[in-house]
């Protein structure tokens, strides 16, 4: 179904009308993207809308993506998406398909802006103007989870120097262009030194390239406290995909509530607009949703194809609503509002309170556009160390299972140590470490150098196999392998605890 948006302004006749695909979504999803687009029309943005299909409906009728054929062509050819929220149906086997569309369209930035509007803040709530920038593609979100032993279940957390690089240099751009002058990571490097050390280390690299923009680095745990706590120390956040999730969230409902903000999933050709908020099954089909996330969303789409003035419009209108107390019953405060009112009667207050004045003269402006050069990958040395041979073994004593490994006539490799959920348990392992079935064996060819330090000598995957065939023949299972590299000299895995 194709429906041009109307456009009142005749001056602006001769624009090219932007197509848009646009997804209602689920639960309250119809009802917001009604009253979005309502607010669109009247205020002269010059789109022609695709409706497509995606979520529940789709799942249910056996597509478990939630999304069709005919619903990914029309995104790809539109390539700009408005979103309703969706639900995702319980159950094993239907994947996130928010997910699904960040990483298949490559959409790497989630650009959440939230701000605390004055008559909405809380008393006592912190004032604050924060945008998160959330790495959108890789992290704990690959999905790729499996269940190694009986008591065992493994999440890959991947990060890329690729990925970083985007995300970090989106990030500084966008500060550049939005007027912004700090830019905050948050990480755990001291606890992940290897995957949130790799996104650290971008960071600071790329800050380097822009020094016209502040920046400092956080450790997400005090980081987030912070940030909820005293949220105007900050101004822009970069981080990976599970902290952004989590942080975004949290800032969102500081300043308000969660129906409030708008968020834009940016890549190099394609970008989705949506609310940050889910389908609210509870209140879905009431008319009572607060159509304000995703209409924010639909501003953040309107800005990103330049059609600036359109979105400061309404923009505008939408802050003349709420500073005049018409609320929805999600914002509604009994001291504060002035009347309380249902989707669509909000989305018609706003078209109210437009400017149709500036509709009528308004010109297409430009921002400068966010442009993230390609990843050249440099050639780099890489060396096999070793191998850790992961092992689901049912015994508890991990001098049993150490001294067994260690008498293994495996070639070049010999038993390094042995870690039970990363804490070293052999050899000089301590008896209140409590152990699983899924131990990590780490062999290498060792030799002492000159200061008296273990060093790992490189071996080739030969002896690796002859190691894994002589496991086996052992009567051990070998779950996994990892290998151990070191790329250009530098280690390229983390030590045990007690290493
Ligand atoms: P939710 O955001 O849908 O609802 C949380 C609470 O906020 C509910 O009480 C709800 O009524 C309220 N709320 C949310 N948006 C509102 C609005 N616009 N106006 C007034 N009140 C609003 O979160 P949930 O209940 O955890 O999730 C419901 C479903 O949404 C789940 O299936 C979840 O997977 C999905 N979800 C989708 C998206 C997305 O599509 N981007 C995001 C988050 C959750």
């Amino acid at each position: 179904m194709e429906a041009q948006v109307a456009v009142k302004n005749q001056s602006k006749k001769n624009q090219k009308s932007i197509a848009v695909a646009v997804a209602p979504g689920d639960g309250i999803g119809p009802e917001i993207m009604d009253a979005t687009l309502k607010i669109l029309e009247a205020a002269g943005a010059k789109i022609t809308t695709h409706n497509i299909q995606i979520g529940k409906e789709v799942y249910l009728s056996g597509e478990l993506s939630g999304i069709d054929k005919a619903a990914w062509d029309t995104i790809r050819k539109t390539k700009l998406i408005l979103k309703g929220p969706i639900t995702t149906p319980q159950g094993s086997g239907y994947k996130s398909l928010n997910v699904t569309l960040r990483k298949s369209l490559g959409l790497f930035a989630n650009v959440r802006p939230v701000k605390t509007y004055e008559p909405l803040r809380r008393s006592g709530a912190p004032k604050m103007d924060v945008v998160i920038i959330r790495e959108n593609e890789e992290d704990l979100y690959a999905g790729i989870e499996h269940q190694q032993t009986q008591d065992v279940v493994q999440c890959l957390k991947l990060i890329t120097r690729p990925g970083c690089e985007k995300i970090v240099r989106y990030a500084f751009e966008y500060a550049r262009i939005h007027d912004r002058q700090r830019v905050t990571c948050m990480i755990k490097d001291n606890i992940m030194k290897l995957t949130d050390g790799l996104f650290h280390r971008v960071f600071k690299e790329i800050a380097q390239e822009y020094p016209d923009i502040q920046s400092d680095s956080q450790i997400i745990d005090i980081g987030s406290a912070r940030l909820a706590a005293r949220p105007d120390q900050y101004d822009v956040v970069v981080t990976s995909n599970l902290y952004g999730d989590i942080i975004s969230d949290i800032v969102a409902e500081v300043a308000g509530s969660v129906g409030l903000a708008g968020s834009a999933n940016v890549g190099r050709d394609i970008a989705m607009f949506e609310a940050i908020h889910g389908s609210a099954p509870d209140i879905a089909g009431s008319s009572i949703a607060n159509p304000t996330g995703l209409l924010m969303g639909a501003c953040m789409m309107l800005e990103h194809i330049g059609q600036f003035d359109v979105a400061g419009n309404i923009r505008q209108a939408w802050f003349k609503t709420i500073q005049a107390g018409i609320h929805t019953a999600d914002i509604y405060d009994a001291v504060k509002s002035q009347r309380k009112v249902g989707t669509s009667e909000f989305a018609d207050a706003v078209i109210e309170n437009l400017d149709h004045q500036a509709s009528q003269t308004t010109t297409t402006s430009e921002r400068a556009k966010i442009n993230i050069p390609f990843y050249n990958r440099p050639k780099a040395v890489k060396s096999l160390l070793g191998v850790d041979v992961f092992i689901d073994w049912q015994g508890s004593d991990a001098d049993e299972i150490g001294d067994r490994l260690a008498k293994i006539n495996g070639g070049s490799l010999k038993l390094k140590m042995i870690t039970n959920r990363g804490v070293k348990v052999y050899p000089n392992g301590l008896d209140e470490t409590y152990c699983t079935d899924h131990w990590r064996c780490r062999f290498g060819d060792m030799k002492i150098d000159d200061q008296g330090k273990k060093k790992y000598l490189d071996v080739n995957y030969d002896s690796v196999l002859t190691l894994l065939s002589a496991i086996d023949k052992a009567g051990f299972e070998v779950i996994k392998t990892e290998n151990l590299y070191s790329f250009d000299g530098v280690r390229g895995f983390s030590l045990g605890q007690g290493e």
